[in-house]
């Protein structure tokens, strides 16, 4: 019977126990997705930023175009 784990090697997809660093099976560190998540918002942030800036000089362009 082999246990019940909620938790996958995010390199190589073996799974792992609650107390395991570390995957045994290739050797990643288990919880680099918890120490990696907060990361994809700076990206979507500044792509956001670039949208913004890049929607107000369009809108700037074509107001003094017309007025
Ligand atoms: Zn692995």
């Amino acid at each position: 019977m082999s246990a019940v784990s909620d938790e996958w090697c995010p390199l190589c997809g073996c799974a792992l126990d609650r107390e395991q660093d570390w995957c045994l099976h290739c050797g990643a560190a288990a919880r680099t997705r918890l120490a990696a998540t907060p990361h994809w918002r700076a990206p979507i942030v500044t792509l956001a930023i670039v949208i913004v800036t890049s929607l107000g000089i369009l809108i700037a362009a074509l107001v003094k175009l017309i007025g």
